[in-house]
């Protein structure tokens, strides 16, 4: 079942149903999802909603697939695979983009455009990595060999966000697949369309049935019962804390699943004297500002020493407004589209009154744009101190705060006062100086001189409450390897 969509220059057939085994079928339960483009607030599509039967069908077919003609597949024949699958996704780029965009609100051509061509890189990176899985041999008994085998879990449950619907997934699906894996995965309620449209590129690209099954469906519900599956034998998980939370509660309860959990940030960039204060500035709007700021490691807080302040702030609105072009998410020129949902939109704009009733100068934006859709107006709140909530909650908007400090240790102090430990950015001339505040900084990830280019071939992952694991990198590989260890005995007897 699919409903035929035109969305800007691209018409397209959406598929609405479970992707289970390689097939369409319809969810139990009678359970479906509304998807709202957030430009326009008008509904694209309805599609259907998995119950936990249908996690329970989805995982049966998973570990039959687990079980059968896989297990003799070899690295090199897995990376083939994902060569084709990035393959697939380059002929049907145009569509993934458009679908991309007006189910998340991303601008099309700044946004969703290096998201799809991200996703390519991805695939193609594991792809490398599948024939390149290696064990160790252990030389330190005459007696014995001992060596090792990295194996893959067996059924994978993934469960991703809205924020990157084609990239987070990549990034789950490309590692546990090169790893020789089996995948579930759910979609986020926001934004199902996307992947369910990339089925069809997982058919055609050969991946066998059951290798990769794909439902949309409610968190409490589906995404409960995935995490909860007692045949489930690993869960890796994209989203907020306090979910990561729930999900780990839930695995830990089940069958004491392995977990990978990618959570939230509140991400500091230190600003020192020392700096290039106009590239500063713009790494700081594009740390902040890129996708709406609904980015994990958005570099959501910036914190500068007192003798560049002002300067900078002046330079961080010159290059915000600079950058800002808001409106239709398929116009070539738009940099700033809105906010994922209403939901999202409400609480942001709830954000900016806090931080207006807190104290803090808001010196550009700080209310909706326009009357239709959910654009939120990027906002620079200068002179916010580390205790107002807007400096310690994580807002996941276009919003960013900016805080004064005076010695190096001050502004370590702060940008490490957070619960959380995702990315963190410094700027300044001196090597020294920039590598002592790379080490210090409590977080998985440091930018010297940039934000939030994040390059592939490095580990993502969360320090503190942003998370367990890593994903990205070889270690995005490791994540979905246990060892096993193999010892022969050679001539004790008993
Ligand atoms: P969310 O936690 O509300 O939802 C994430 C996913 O979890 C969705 O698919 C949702 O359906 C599912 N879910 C919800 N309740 C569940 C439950 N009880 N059991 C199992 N699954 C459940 O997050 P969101 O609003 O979709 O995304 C925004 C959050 O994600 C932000 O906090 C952001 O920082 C975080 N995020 C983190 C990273 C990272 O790599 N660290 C990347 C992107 C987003």
């Amino acid at each position: 079942m699919s409903v035929k969509i035109t969305l800007g220059d691209v018409t397209y057939e959406q598929p609405t149903q479970l992707f289970i085994n390689n097939e369409w079928v319809d969810a139990t339960g009678g359970k479906t999802i509304v998807s709202v483009n957030p430009a326009t607030e008008e509904p694209i599509a309805t599609v259907q909603a998995a119950s936990a039967a249908d996690v329970d069908r989805a995982v049966k077919a998973a570990r039959a697939a687990f079980h059968g003609e896989w297990a003799k597949w070899t690295g090199y024949e897995r990376g083939e695979l994902l060569r084709r699958l990035g393959e697939e996704i380059k002929k049907d780029f145009d569509t993934l983009t458009a679908v991309e965009a007006a189910d998340s609100g991303k601008p099309r051509w700044q946004n969703a455009n290096y998201d799809v061509d991200h996703c390519i890189e991805v695939y193609n990176y594991y792809a490398g990595w599948a024939d390149k899985i290696e064990g160790k041999v252990t030389m330190d008994n005459p007696g014995r060999v001992m060596y090792t085998r990295h194996q893959p879990y067996g059924v994978v449950g993934q469960i991703i966000p809205w924020n990157y619907p084609l990239a987070m997934a990549a990034w789950k699906i490309a590692p546990a697949i090169a790893a020789g894996n089996v995948v579930v995965m759910k979609t986020a309620e926001n934004t199902p369309l996307s992947m369910l449209y990339f089925c069809n590129l997982v058919k055609r690209a050969g991946f066998p049935p059951g290798v990769f099954n794909l439902l949309s469906g409610y968190g409490a519900e589906a995404g409960n019962a995935l995490t909860g599956h007692m045949d489930v034998d690993k869960v890796a998980f994209t989203g907020s804390t306090p979910v990561g939370q729930a999900v780990m509660a839930s695995a830990a309860k089940s069958n004491l699943k392995n977990v990978t959990l990618e959570c939230g940030g509140k991400s500091a960039a230190v600003v020192f004297d020392d700096a290039d204060i106009e590239q500063a500035a713009k790494w700081c709007v594009e740390g902040i500002m890129y996708n709406m700021g609904q980015v994990c490691c958005a570099t959501s807080r910036i914190i500068v020493q007192e003798k560049v302040y002002e300067q900078f702030i002046g330079e961080l609105k010159k290059a915000c407004e600079a950058r800002t072009t808001i409106g239709d998410t398929f116009d070539k020129n738009t940099s700033h589209g809105p906010q994922v949902s209403s939901i999202q939109f409400n609480r942001v704009l709830n954000y900016i009154a806090k931080g207006k009733s807190e104290g803090a100068r808001c010196v550009l934006g700080g209310d909706r744009a326009g009357n239709k859709g959910y654009f939120v107006q990027p906002t620079i709140f200068a002179d916010v101190t580390p205790e107002m909530t807007i400096a310690r909650e994580e807002i996941f908007g276009p919003v960013v705060t900016v805080t004064r400090f005076k010695t190096f240790d001050e502004g370590i102090a702060i940008a490490n006062d957070s619960l959380f430990g995702l990315g963190g950015a410094v700027f300044s001339q001196n090597i020294t100086q920039a590598h002592k505040a790379a080490n210090a900084m409590d977080t998985g990830t440091v930018w010297i001189n940039s934000s939030n280019d994040q390059d592939l071939h490095l580990p993502f992952g969360g320090f503190k409450m942003s998370g367990i694991g890593s994903e990205l990198g070889g270690y995005g590989l490791d994540a979905y390897l246990h060892p096993k260890s193999i010892q022969i005995n050679l001539d004790s007897k008993l």
